[in-house]
Parts: C-alpha cells; sequence; structure tokens
C-alpha cells in the first residue's frame, strides 16, 4: 500500500511510519520512492531517511512478494526517465525483463547472478538518476530479498502466495457442496467430479484463469502459495454437512 509523503524532511524510518500512521508491526519491508528510492527492513526502521515531499512510502507486508514488488519498481522508474543511454535504458530493459520472467514462472538458473552483475554497472554508470536508482534498488533487493526472489526460479514457488502464476487452485472438502458449477466453468478439463461428491483439481492441466471460483457459489475454491490446503487426490463422497 502506497502512502504520500508531503513534506521534505529527515527523520527516522520508524518516525515516517507513524506520521503516516502506518502500523510497523508486521511489516516486511517499506520502500522510500525516488528520489530517496531505498528498501527499508524492520531492522533498519530506526535508521535516518531523508524524504522529499510527493514522494511515497510503499509497505510491503508478509503477504506481499518483493520479486513483484521489485518488478513494479524497477518498471515506475522506467517510466520515470526518458534516458536513453545504454545502462539506464537497456540495463533498465534488461532487468525488468529478467524480473518478469522470474515473476511469471520462467526464470532461469542464471538470472540472479546476471542481476547481481548488472546491477551495480547501471547503479554507478547509468547517466540519469532513475537509472542508478534501478541498480541500486536491484542490488539492495538481491541483498535482503534474494532468497524469496530466488525461490520463484529454484522451486517454482512464490513464498509469499501473492504471484499469480505460482499460485494452486484447490477445493476445500469442508465446504463443497458437488454441486458441478466448477465443472462447467472450467474449460481446460481441469477438475474432476460429479454429483454429491467433492470435486478436485488436476493442477497439470489448472491454467489458473480464476472462472472455477468466480463460478463456485459456496466460496469452496481458494487458491495457494507455499503451503497448500489438503485435499483428497480425486472426488470423494460430499461431507458437508447442511
Ligand atoms: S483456475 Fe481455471 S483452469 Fe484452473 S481449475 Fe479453475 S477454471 Fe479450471
Ligand atoms: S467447488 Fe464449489 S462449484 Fe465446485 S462442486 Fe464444489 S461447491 Fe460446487
Amino acid at each position: 500500500m502506497d502512502y504520500a509523503i508531503t513534506t521534505a524532511e529527515t527523520l527516522t524510518v520508524s518516525d515516517l511510519l507513524a506520521k503516516l500512521g502506518v502500523d510497523a508491526a508486521g511489516l516486511k519491508a517499506v520502500w522510500v520512492s525516488y528520489p530517496t528510492a531505498t528498501f527499508f527492513v524492520p531492522a533498519s526502521f530506526g535508521e535516518s531517511v531523508e524524504v522529499a515531499e510527493g514522494a511515497t512510502l510503499r509497505a510491503f507486508g508478509q503477504k506481499d512478494c518483493m520479486a513483484d514488488g521489485l518488478l513494479t519498481i524497477i518498471n515506475e522508474l522506467r517510466n520515470a526517465t526518458e534516458c536513453t543511454c545504454t545502462f539506464g535504458h537497456e540495463g533498465g530493459y534488461q532487468l525488468a525483463t529478467i524480473m518478469g520472467d522470474i515473476c511469471s514462472k520462467k526464470g532461469k538458473p542464471g538470472d540472479m547472478a546476471l542481476m547481481r552483475d548488472l546491477a551495480p554497472v547501471m547503479a554507478s554508470q547509468a547517466i540519469c538518476g532513475e537509472g542508478r536508482a534501478i541498480g541500486r534498488a536491484v542490488s539492495q533487493a538481491l541483498d535482503l530479498f534474494g532468497d524469496e526472489i530466488e525461490q520463484h526460479i529454484t522451486k517454482k514457488t512464490c513464498p509469499a502466495g501473492a504471484c499469480r502464476a505460482f499460485q494452486t487452485y484447490h477445493i476445500l472438502v469442508s465446504k463443497c457442496t458437488g454441486c458441478g458449477a466448477c465443472l462447467k466453468a472450467c474449460e481446460d478439463d481441469a477438475i474432476l467430479g460429479k454429483p454429491k461428491f467433492v470435486h478436485v483439481i488436476v493442477q497439470k492441466n489448472c491454467v489458473q484463469c480464476n472462472k472455477c471460483l468466480e463460478a463456485c457459489p459456496e466460496g469452496a475454491i481458494v487458491t495457494a502459495g507455499a503451503d497448500k490446503p489438503k485435499t483428497p487426490p480425486k472426488p470423494i463422497p460430499v461431507k458437508r454437512k447442511k
């Protein structure tokens, strides 16, 4: 969630959060936008930060994905500059492409190393401030959230459960009435079931289109990230008590 900063000043991150009315408990990180362009994690909330009038503080909770957050920040900084220098423009394009792939399940083993090489060069060689900020943001994010980002590549999972490409769909035994609405809505043969049986999603066929979730009148279909609910491998008689 974004909070507008209306006064240029220097204060601690904790004081800035309090001033903006943001509850620091449970936050994973905050990002203070350009020209500060810096991430802070709870361990660094006591540090001083110089903020500009018109800047933004973005708060990341435990269910926010830092890979997706970094991609958004890279693209915001790219859109804010018309710089065409090699490191600012091409470097920004490369980093946005790599992070876009990582967030859409197309990350490759060498992506982290490539970003670790490219980001510091951008931070020192880009002509525009925004280009240098992209380099700094990527380096900082890899240091602070490298493990979370890397799991998108190596484990094909989004630990925060936020990236759509990594979400899986599940039908809860406790809620399904076996009405069949989801089966009708799914166009990819990804649901098994028959009347009065708890339906089951075939993960390898699911394309995460969300149609079943929208069609279910019982709220029996949920999405999950790294922690999946237990569901039966094949349809079983409905257990729900009316
Ligand atoms: S998300 Fe789409 S493809 Fe997956 S089970 Fe639901 S309707 Fe089928
Ligand atoms: S998951 Fe929902 S839509 Fe599908 S059979 Fe169960 S209750 Fe009906």
